[in-house]
């Protein structure tokens, strides 16, 4: 347990955070596993006892899932004896709804939420079809459980139009989508089901070609999270800004939780940043010229990326020109947006400007985190 995780949505104002790890091990699903970090952190524990075969290195030296899985069942108990309310994220380390965990197991992790109502407990997975299917059972023995959120991950338009789908027919008392890594636009508002028809996930309305409402979805997703990806190898994958700002405009719209929990390791950064009117030119010294110019480079924009570089598997495009160059007076065109290689996580997690910290809750409403907590670096 810990007050103020690096997973921002787990510091819920009024909780403790807590990632309860059940198990560990996973299967890498879709491009979203391609920089998984869990592997790594397995591999810092695969020395204790029974642990061993989780990981293995790849061709690379790359520490990557063996498929293996091991489930710690004598953890179930630590929530029990835990009074004060916790905001617990089932596993970090593994997909709870993989195949390689048994149904019996997941009824018992299940048994444990019910009997610890004063917790709520987040569970994310790649395996909806699967969560489905198990949820309603559990849903028959348990009812629904108030304080269990149910959600996917989803990176892209097509893994969205896969995956949340089958969480809008999964009875839950609040699903959630987290974006992250977001690496293309995703339009939860119009998911293409097949045919000529369309879901939208913020309402849960489906609409013909026509735009002819023709049915409702069994619910409609209750919490929009997104973040971009990190690493410090530059070939960690970029988020747009657009497509940040349309996940978050979409969430506004529909009156839906809005979470955005960072930016990752490229994170937008301003375009120009002049040392002096270019009219007058530079009035101090050489010294003060070169600090100066060494000061702009710390902050301006090292790349642009164009608002359709997912369709292309494109990369941020290296500047031409330094941020306090005359010559660099405008981007390609107002698809590009300026973006800055920040290693690990210090772009920030601010989006134009302000935090967005929300979370929903199991009576519909929207809990906002207070500012002071939100400044003073409490959530993050
Ligand atoms: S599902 Fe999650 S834990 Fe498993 S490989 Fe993908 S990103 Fe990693």
């Amino acid at each position: 347990m810990s007050e103020g995780s690096e997973i921002g949505w787990l510091n819920r104002p009024g909780h403790k955070s807590w990632t309860l790890n059940v198990g560990i091990g996973c299967t890498p699903v879709s491009a979203g596993c391609d920089f998984c970090y869990a592997p790594k952190s397995a591999a810092r524990q695969a020395h204790y006892e029974g642990r061993g075969g989780i990981v293995a290195k790849d061709a690379l030296g790359r520490q990557v899932w063996t498929g293996e899985v091991k489930l710690f069942e004598e953890r179930l108990q630590r929530p029990l004896k835990v009074k004060r309310p916790c905001m617990i994220f089932v596993n970090a380390l593994m997909d709870l709804f993989s195949a390689a965990v048994p149904e019996e197991f997941i009824a018992k992790v299940w048994q444990m939420m019910a009997a610890t109502p004063q917790h709520t407990y987040v569970i994310l997975t790649k395996q909806p079809k699967r969560m489905r299917d198990i949820v309603r059972r559990m849903v028959e023995r348990f009812g629904i459980l108030r304080n269990v959120w149910l959600g996917v991950s989803i990176e892209n338009q097509h893994t969205a139009e896969i995956r949340v789908r089958f969480l809008l027919e999964t009875p839950a008392a609040v699903r959630a989508v987290s974006c992250e890594p977001l690496l293309a636009p995703i339009r939860l508002t119009r998911l293409h089901l097949g045919g000529g028809s369309y879901l939208n996930a913020l309402s849960g309305i489906m609409t013909g070609d026509d735009g002819e409402i023709y049915a409702a979805a069994p619910g409609c997703v209750d919490w929009v999270i997104v973040g971009g990806e990190s690493g410090r190898r530059e070939d960690v994958r970029p988020m747009h800004p657009t497509w940040a700002r349309s996940l978050r405009d979409q969430a506004v719209t529909h009156q839906r939780a809005f979470f955005f929990k960072q930016w990752g390791s490229w994170g937008p950064a301003p375009w120009v940043v002049r040392v002096c009117d270019p009219a007058e030119g530079w009035k101090g010294t050489d010294a003060e010229l070169a600090a100066a110019k060494a000061a702009a480079e710390a902050i301006g924009a090292t790349h642009s990326l164009p608002v359709w570089a997912d369709q292309y598997d494109m990369k941020p495009t290296e500047a031409e020109h330094k941020p306090w160059g005359a010559e660099r007076h405008e981007l390609p065109d107002d698809t590009h947006a300026p973006l800055r290689f920040y290693r690990g996580k210090s772009a920030g997690h601010q989006l134009d400007g302000r935090e967005w910290l929300q979370w929903p809750t199991a009576d519909g409403l929207i809990e906002e985190a207070p500012r002071e907590l939100a400044t003073a670096g409490g959530v993050r």
